[in-house]
C-alpha cells in the first residue's frame, strides 16, 4: 500500500497559544473541585497534612531523605543559602541565561553574584564555572534549565577540588536526569519551583527544597516558619510556607506526572521531526539523544534566524512563541549592581535568536504540526 502524502495544514483559524491555563484547569476540572472541597471543608490551610504528604510524595519520587515545601522556587533558593551560612562579600557562580530569580537570591543571602556563559544546550558549562572560580568563591548555583540537567560530573569535580558547596537551581527540572540522577540531587540542596506554568504547576506560587543533610533540612524548616521551634523562635525566620491548599492540588497532579513528562518527551520528538532540516533553526537536543540525559522539557528553546520577524509571522497565524526572561540574560540588566560579570560569549549571541516554541501538555500533535508547518511557510 502506497503511504498517504500528510497535506500542510491549511487551518488559518487555529490558535496555540504559548501557555492554556484554563485548558488546564478544564481537563480535570472534577478532580480538581474535589480536592478544594475536601480541603476547604477540613479547613486545613497552613501546614496540614496535605503539605506533609507532599513532601512524602517529593522525598520519595526523588529518593532523597528531605523535602521541604516553600512559598515557591525563590524562597527554596534564598533559604538554602541563608541555611549554608553563605555571608556578605561570598561569590556564587550562577549562568547568565537564567530567571533573576537565581541571583536575587543569591543576592539577598549576602553573597554576590558571578555570571558565567551557557553553551550550546543553553546550559552551564563547567569550563565557565572554572573559569571564574576565585578565592571568594563559596557555592556553584548551576541552573538546570528547559528540563535538562548541566554536565554534573565535571561540575561536582570543580566543586570537589574547589571545595565549594552546589546549590543547585531546579526549578525547571523536576524529574530531569543526568547519568539516572535527579536534578535537584547533585549538590547539598536542590530548589524546586510550582509556579503555575511549570512542569508541575500548582494553582499559585509553591517551591520546595530538597536535601540529604539533616542539618540544613531543620534550619529551612525554622527558616521557612518564622524561626520557630516547638516552644520558642529561635531564630529570624520568614512566613515561606507552601499552602497546604497547593500541596493538595499537587499531590493530584504528581499521579499523573510521569506520563506528563512522557508526553512533553513525545511533542519534542516531533518537533525534533518536523523541523530537523531546518538550516534556519538549532533546535535543543532531541530526547533519546545521549544515554547521560533524561531531559523532561520544561521549554523547547530554539535558536531561530530572522528572530523577531518569525514571531511576528507566527503570532499573525495564531501560534503564540516567546522569549525566555523577556529576551535579556541576567548580565544585561544594568540597574542591578554588586554582580561580578565574567566572559560571556554564547549567550551574548543566543540572545539574539533565541526563542521558545510552545510546549506544554494541552498541546495535541496536530498542534504541534501546524506550529512546525508556519515555521517552514516563514523559511519558504
Ligand atoms: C521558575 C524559576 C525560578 C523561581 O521560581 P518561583 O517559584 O517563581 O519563585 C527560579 N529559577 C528558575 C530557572 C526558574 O525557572
Amino acid at each position: 500500500m502506497r503511504e498517504l502524502k500528510q497535506q500542510p495544514s491549511i487551518e488559518n483559524d487555529k490558535v496555540v497559544p504559548f501557555f492554556n491555563y484554563p485548558e488546564i484547569y478544564r481537563q480535570h476540572r472534577e478532580e480538581y473541585v474535589e480536592v478544594l472541597d475536601d480541603v476547604l471543608s477540613r479547613g486545613a490551610y497552613i501546614m496540614q497534612k496535605d503539605l506533609s504528604e507532599f513532601e512524602d510524595n517529593l522525598q520519595n519520587y526523588l529518593g532523597v531523605k528531605h523535602a521541604i515545601g516553600t512559598a515557591d522556587g525563590t524562597m527554596a533558593l534564598l533559604m538554602s543559602l541563608l541555611a549554608l551560612d553563605i555571608k556578605p562579600g561570598d561569590e556564587v557562580i550562577v549562568p547568565t541565561h537564567t530567571f533573576v530569580a537565581s541571583a536575587s537570591a543569591i543576592h539577598h543571602s549576602g553573597g554576590i553574584p558571578v555570571i558565567v556563559d551557557c553553551g550550546s544546550d543553553h546550559l552551564v558549562t563547567a569550563e565557565a564555572i572554572e573559569g571564574a572560580v576565585t578565592k571568594k568563591t563559596k557555592a556553584i548555583m548551576p541552573v538546570q534549565l528547559n528540563g535538562r540537567v548541566a554536565d554534573m560530573d565535571s561540575i561536582m569535580e570543580i566543586a570537589e577540588t574547589n571545595n565549594l558547596l552546589v546549590v543547585e537551581d531546579a526549578c525547571q527540572a523536576l524529574g530531569a536526569k543526568y547519568k539516572n540522577k535527579f536534578a535537584g540531587t547533585f549538590g547539598v540542596a536542590g530548589a524546586f519551583s510550582f509556579y503555575p506554568s511549570k512542569t508541575l504547576g500548582a494553582f499559585g506560587d509553591a517551591g520546595a527544597v530538597v536535601t540529604n543533610d539533616d542539618v540544613l533540612a531543620e534550619k529551612i524548616r525554622l527558616l521557612r516558619d518564622h524561626g520557630r521551634s516547638e516552644s520558642a523562635v529561635v531564630t529570624w525566620g520568614f512566613n515561606a510556607r507552601m499552602d497546604n491548599i497547593h500541596a493538595a492540588i499537587l499531590n493530584k497532579k504528581f499521579v499523573r506526572y510521569s506520563k506528563e513528562i512522557t508526553k512533553r518527551r513525545e511533542l519534542a520528538l516531533l518537533y525534533d521531526r518536523e523541523l530537523r532540516n531546518m538550516p534556519q533553526m538549532k533546535l535543543p537536543p532531541p530526547p533519546l539523544d545521549d544515554d547521560d540525559h533524561f531531559d523532561i522539557f520544561q521549554n523547547y528553546e530554539v535558536e531561530a534566524e530572522s528572530r523577531d520577524e518569525l514571531m511576528v509571522f507566527l503570532k499573525a497565524r495564531g501560534v503564540h512563541t516567546i522569549k525566555q526572561w523577556g529576551g535579556s540574560l541576567l548580565h544585561q540588566f544594568d540597574k542591578l549592581n554588586d554582580k561580578i560579570v565574567k566572559e560571556i560569549d554564547y549567550a551574548e549571541n543566543m540572545v539574539r535568536n533565541y526563542l521558545l516554541l510552545p510546549m506544554n501538555t494541552s498541546l495535541s500533535t496536530s498542534d504541534v504540526r501546524h506550529v512546525c508547518n508556519m515555521i517552514h511557510a516563514f523559511y519558504s
